[in-house]
């Protein structure tokens, strides 16, 4: 009995293997248990094609099978434990994972996509001065196939519930991303081989990690890079965002660089618009100076109200004159619409709050 419960707690994960290792598993489990080959695409049909939530779907196996797979692997699904719909559409699930944590993800519908927005990490440790995640500490990184679940989940109730397919992937949701390399380049690994999610259709935002932005550079399938840049100076960055000290803008520009050299791959910047702390016309002119070198496009995300901060965001008039300022010096921008805001599902607003049973983490004043 207690072989057995050690054995499930270290059973490797279906859902979070790459494709390639979850064949290699399949087929040397299915091998040893004396079975055909073909059990192995049954299986990976069932994870990467049919949706299954675990090896008690995969109904065209044989009874014992599904047992024995169960015992042989674990299978990440995990429980969705509130969702909440936006007046506009989007549509925010709260998920819990096995020892509890709580993350988020968001589900954004336009006519013609359905973007998912994703986490992480359980909380997130970068303490941007203007985002609730931030505020709320850091808790624990994901595995991959705790994000990689996400979209399982997400999509599937998108399907139950008159939605169209995912159509594009955002790292945007709760963490940074490329601070949690060993989880997130893997999931990339999985939706693009596994899910066959396209790679131009999946876009890591980061807050400046500069290894795995060089990371990013260097690999052969085009995924996106969205930057958080929120400033055109260092002044200025660094009192938004504490990471601008360990990678100060001049090196994060160089990294930049360096992905943008690798070609194809055309960068985001995002620009939180805050009413008289971000949106002076004189830094729309030295962000212009800062990016003109890139194959790049500005996306202003007017901020979002989070409780803690005395912040607004710009005033439209505001807004339509950066945008202004920008393009007459040759900078595409777009300002990205609030969406989901009702729900506390904009950007910057997810902090998987909970009325049961979890205390709040205090990070100390900033
Ligand atoms: N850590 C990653 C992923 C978060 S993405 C990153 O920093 O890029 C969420 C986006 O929303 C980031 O651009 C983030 O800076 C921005 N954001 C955070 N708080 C916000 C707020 N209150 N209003 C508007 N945008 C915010």
């Amino acid at each position: 009995m207690i072989a057995t419960a050690q054995q499930t707690a270290a059973a490797p994960d279906l859902v979070g293997m790459l494709p390639e290792e979850a064949e290699a598993a399949l087929r040397e489990h299915f091998a040893a248990r004396g079975q055909p080959g073909y059990r192995v695409g049954q299986v990976l049909r069932w994870v990467y094609e049919r949706g299954a939530f675990g090896f008690g779907d995969m109904t065209n196996l044989p009874q014992g099978e599904r047992a024995a797979l169960a015992e042989a692997f674990s299978f990440t699904a995990p429980e969705p434990a509130k969702v909440s719909r936006s007046v506009d559409g989007t549509a925010k699930h709260l998920w819990r994972l096995a020892d509890g944590e709580l993350i988020e993800s968001v589900l954004i519908p336009t006519p013609t996509r359905l973007t998912l927005c994703i986490s992480s990490q359980a909380g997130c440790a970068m303490a941007c001065t203007f985002c609730a995640t931030g505020w709320a500490g850091y808790r624990r990184q994901l595995s991959a196939g705790e994000i990689v679940a996400q979209f399982r989940g997400a999509r599937k109730w998108a399907q139950e519930n008159g939605y169209n397919d995912v159509t594009n992937i955002v790292f945007m949701g709760m963490g940074e991303p490329l601070m949690n390399p060993k989880a997130v380049f893997p999931t990339l690994a999985i939706l693009n081989r596994g899910y066959r999610f396209g790679a131009r259709r999946v876009t890591i935002s980061t807050v400046g990690v500069v290894p795995g932005i060089l990371r990013m550079a260097e690999m052969p399938e085009q995924f996106r890079l969205a930057v958080s840049l929120h400033a055109p100076n260092h002044e200025l960055r660094q009192k938004l965002i504490p990471l601008e000290k360990k990678f100060p803008l001049p090196e994060l520009l160089e990294a930049l660089r360096r992905f943008d050299q690798a070609g194809g791959k055309r960068i985001t910047f995002e620009y939180v618009m805050i009413d008289g702390v971000t949106d002076a016309p004189e830094l729309a002119d030295e962000l212009a100076g800062v990016i003109r070198e890139f194959n790049a496009f500005v996306n202003l995300i007017p901020f979002n109200p989070i409780p803690g901060t005395e912040w607004k965001p710009s005033r439209r008039a505001r807004l339509d004159y950066f945008v202004e300022r920008l393009e007459r010096q040759g900078i595409s921008a777009h300002v990205r619409e609030s969406r989901g805001s009702d729900i506390a599902a904009a950007c910057g607003q997810l902090r998987a709050e909970v009325t049961e049973g979890r205390k709040p983490v205090q990070i100390g004043s900033l």
